[in-house]
């Protein structure tokens, strides 16, 4: 196969099925008969009952926790989470600087500062650096597993405990994966996760909050499930509940179809996640000696739910050739689904972080909480890219070509100079 110029020059593609080659979630037919069923049952649940009482007391028995209110988004879970643990005006959040931009935009309505901090060379929070940017009004640090890979929960718990902060978690990407056997989304005060479309647990659109804190719990309800939700869970005898008829004013339900779609996917999760690992290190044994190509550093701790596959590109060792051409060359093997992240990137360059004011008053005198360089954000985006991670055992035929073809165009890359 290796012997075969480029497709870019004129050979002979790799990858000759034809895409889309990755479609998330799966539906299945018990997908279809939940939520036909559930459009007979109920399309608007006011209340914890329902479909949306059997989603959120499965997701607590799976993390292994108290308490899961579901929401609309994962972008309203965060915001639920961030006033629930009590950030304010003027308070500061530490996040990393190379995430999706919903862990920390929610902040802005909070008059909260998302305030970055770099990663490492793996793009995991630099410790370091987030200790040189707590400040007096700092009140949390956000762990995100990017692309399901967990962070380090050792260090990281250690740290903020160290710093008497609170460690919030965003586990968007990481449903499922554990460090050290236990579920990342159970570290911290509470976690907030997305239920969006591709995430490795979907509702099409939906997230969750999860805490074992009672009274954030309580909280959680308060921000963006008023009424029934609260004047049935908060009890009457807490301070709090004289709110409940209104809450806090938003209403950030997940709907009922949504909740139907993610508590059958959530039947399925452990039997994708473990075809998932599969997967990914066969493609990982595969790409380890490809030269320009490094997979990621495992810690034995971690278990991840490979939301994606990311790989680092290292031009030098491929005679400089730019990463962009190295993917055109990729793509024309057919491996359309090689990507460089898009929207995941160092958040400073979002005009929202350079200059909130613009758009939110009281924002305007206040950029110094994102000053600052973020050279490892930077580069380890710069040479990112990822693949799909499959997670049926059919799909096993396309990971190899996605491998081969990757290995091929490196193999070749003097011919692209
Ligand atoms: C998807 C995602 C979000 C936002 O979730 P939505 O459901 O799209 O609102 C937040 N953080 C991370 C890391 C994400 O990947």
């Amino acid at each position: 196969m290796n012997d075969s110029p480029l497709a870019l020059l004129g050979g002979e593609p790799v990858v000759t099925a034809p895409g889309p080659h990755f479609l998330w979630p799966p539906i299945e037919d018990a997908d279809r008969h939940a939520i036909a069923a559930q459009l007979e049952t109920a399309v608007s649940i006011p209340d914890r009952s329902g479909v949306i009482a059997d989603l959120e007391n499965a997701l607590a028995s799976y993390l292994g926790v108290r308490h899961v209110v579901t929401t609309c988004t994962g972008t309203a879970a965060l915001h639920s989470m961030y006033v629930a643990a009590g950030i304010g005006p003027g308070d500061e959040v530490i996040v990393p600087a190379l995430t999706f931009h919903a862990t920390a935009t929610p902040l802005f309505h909070l008059g909260a500062y998302p305030v970055l901090a770099d990663v490492d060379d793996r793009g995991q929070l630099d410790l370091a650096d987030v200790a040189r940017r707590i400040t007096a009004r700092t009140k949390a640090v956000v762990a995100v597993h990017l692309w399901g890979l967990p962070e380090d929960l050792d260090a990281l718990t250690s740290f903020v405990d160290g710093h008497e902060l609170m460690l919030l978690e965003d586990g968007s990407h990481s449903h499922g994966a554990t460090w050290n056997h236990r579920m990342t989304g159970t570290f911290g005060a509470a976690s907030a996760f997305s239920l969006n479309g591709p995430k490795p647990l979907s509702a099409g659109e939906g997230g969750f909050v999860a805490t074992d804190d009672t009274e954030l719990y309580y909280r959680v309800l308060l921000h963006g499930q008023y009424n029934k939700r609260c004047r049935r869970e908060i009890p009457a005898s807490h301070l709090l509940a004289r709110f409940a008829v209104t809450g806090m004013g938003l209403k950030l339900r997940i709907h009922p179809l949504a909740a139907a779609l993610a508590r059958t996917q959530l039947t399925r999760l452990e039997d994708h996640l473990t075809g998932r690992q599969v997967v990914a290190a066969r493609m990982c044994a595969a790409l380890e000696d490809v030269p320009g190509i490094r997979v990621p550093d495992l810690s034995v701790a971690a278990r991840p739910s490979w939301y994606a596959l990311p790989l680092r590109y290292e031009p030098a060792e491929l005679g400089g050739l730019p990463i962009e051409r190295f993917l055109d060359a990729v793509h024309a093997e057919g491996a359309t689904e090689a990507d460089r992240p898009g929207s995941t990137c160092p958040l400073h360059t979002h005009p929202l972080f350079r200059a909130p004011g613009a758009l939110l008053p009281g924002y305007a005198d206040r950029q110094d909480a994102v000053v600052g360089g973020f050279p490892a954000a930077e580069y380890v985006h710069a040479t990112t890219f990822k693949l799909p991670v499959w997670s049926g055992a059919n799909d096993i035929g396309l990971a190899d070509a996605y491998t081969t073809a990757i290995a091929k165009v490196a193999a070749h890359a003097k011919d692209l100079s």
